[in-house]
């Protein structure tokens, strides 16, 4: 998981991110970032793709 807001980053166990999903009503998971408290913590790969970092999908 990524901050939008503040590029922190932070792992979230899968249960954690299911928790969150079914919480949210949007495309993506997010939860609230522990480092800025803004609720735009978000998985990597969205976070790759909101931020236009196609970098990361030659890797796979
Ligand atoms: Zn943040």
């Amino acid at each position: 998981m990524k901050c939008l807001d503040c590029d922190y980053e932070e792992e979230v166990e899968a249960d954690i991110l299911l928790e969150c999903f079914e919480m949210t009503n949007d495309d993506f998971p997010s939860c609230i970032c522990v480092n800025c408290n803004g609720d735009n913590l978000v998985p990597k790969d969205v976070y790759d793709q909101i931020k236009g970092n196609f970098i990361y999908k030659l890797k796979k």
